[in-house]
């Protein structure tokens, strides 16, 4: 089948693609939906010449909205809330131009499919047929090689679009007298983060452990604690960056548990801030896969809000990283007793989520997922409850010497 060259010019010119598909007894779908979430279950990939068909079937009619990214090429497929019910291995293999895929919730009431692709394609059909004898419809993606060029216009179209990431939903804090502390637990979502051998994701690790550590300092009664997330859904680096300088936070601790290729001897707690130059090689890399994470869930990362671009940002951004470095090395050493640490557990690289100029931050790697012993530890109930107290502990000594300067400061000229 040729593809008329006007649908493909549509392709081209269009921000995305609205298809909205409607059941067979008429109606948006919307309106005759039945109640609950839309289940997506028994996808398969089809490869024929040119094109591959990517299928899968769906409790009932949804509206789909696709977009091309670039840098490296996906095609992104927005939907409604999904609960996908896929096997585990669903999108680890590689057919036709479909190179991989992955599955999740993208921000609250909205899902998303991302799809690597092997070279740039467009989409050139996309049905919904519904199945009048059970309810379901089958959401059908054809996609068809490419130029790049056509390829490369499609995406910068879409790029203005693709570049209103989920926002944050965390609602201004009124402020009192209390300093606000952001917890942001790594990933979620569509971003699964790293994964361990025993099939457990970073993404549910790190939530649970911010969980518990929101508790204890929230019990204390001397800060108001807020989260990126509190549900497993993907917020993008720039919004977990924007939704700690929305909240004026005095403090953002972002959690995280990596894997590393290396091998199942290196493990250890390591507390990282941010710098222009990497402490080492290993940090440049892991800053750099965390970089990725929007890029993961297909987000264009936008310029960062707080490039450095004039003096006074600078400056605050010197005084800010001073503060970070102080925090990191009393988490440092309220950690040394109670865990095993990396050999070198205060380190520096270029993390995006560690960037907003005004607010002291740091990303706290629990320990490996690819560590066994690491891996035993993170599940731990007694580990995670002593690593908790440890922080607790660095934040009230922060604060208390962090406040005694402030005061001491405001008597200078
Ligand atoms: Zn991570």
């Amino acid at each position: 089948m040729r593809i008329n060259p006007l649908i493909r010019l549509a392709w081209v010119g269009l921000l995305a693609i609205l298809a909205t598909f409607t059941v067979a007894r008429g109606g948006p779908a919307w309106a005759v939906g039945t109640a609950g979430p839309v289940i997506a279950a028994d996808v398969s990939v089809e490869v024929e010449g040119p094109k591959t068909r990517f299928r899968v079937t769906l409790s009932k009619s949804v509206t789909a909205q696709v977009s091309l990214m670039e840098k490296p090429d996906r095609l992104i497929v927005d939907l409604p809330e999904v609960a996908f019910h896929l096997p585990p291995n669903a999108g680890r293999q590689q057919a036709g131009l479909i190179a991989s895929y992955r599955y999740g919730l993208f921000a609250p009431g909205r899902s998303r499919v991302v799809m690597d692709l092997t070279q740039p394609a467009t989409v050139s059909a996309m049905t919904v047929e519904p199945n009048a004898a059970n309810g379901t419809a089958l959401l059908t993606i054809e996609l068809t090689r490419t130029e790049r060029d056509d390829f490369h216009r499609a995406a910068v179209a879409n790029a203005a679009k693709a570049a209103q990431s989920a926002i944050a939903d965390t609602a201004p804090v009124s402020k009192d007298a209390r300093p606000v502390i952001v917890i942001d637990p790594g990933h979620g979502g569509i971003d699964p983060g790293a994964n361990a051998a025993n099939g457990l994701f970073e993404k549910d690790l790190v939530l649970s452990f911010a969980h518990k550590l929101h508790k204890a300092l929230e019990a204390s009664g001397r800060y108001k604690v807020v989260m990126t997330r509190d549900k497993d859904v993907f917020i993008s680096l720039g919004d977990r960056v924007r939704s700690a300088r929305n909240v004026q936070a005095d403090l953002f601790i972002s959690i995280h548990a990596d894997s590393i290729s290396g091998g199942q001897e290196v493990r250890g707690l390591t507390v990282y801030t941010g710098a222009e130059r990497a402490s080492d090689a290993d940090s440049a890399r892991l800053a750099e896969r965390e970089n990725k994470a929007d890029a993961v869930a297909g987000v264009e990362s936008a310029d960062m809000p707080d490039d450095v671009s004039d003096i006074l940002v600078d400056l605050t951004l010197r005084e800010t990283r001073s503060f970070s470095h102080g925090f990191a090395t009393r988490l440092v050493g309220e950690f040394d007793s109670v865990a095993r640490m990396n050999k070198n557990p205060h380190r520096q690289a270029r993390f995006q989520v560690l960037r907003a100029h005004d607010v002291p931050s740091v990303l706290v790697e629990l320990g490996y997922l690819s560590s066994k012993q690491d891996l035993d530890l993170l599940m731990s109930e007694e580990w995670r409850g002593k690593m908790v107290s440890a922080m607790s502990v660095a934040v009230d000594r922060f604060f208390a010497t962090r406040f005694a300067r402030q005061g001491a400061a405001a008597v200078l000229p």
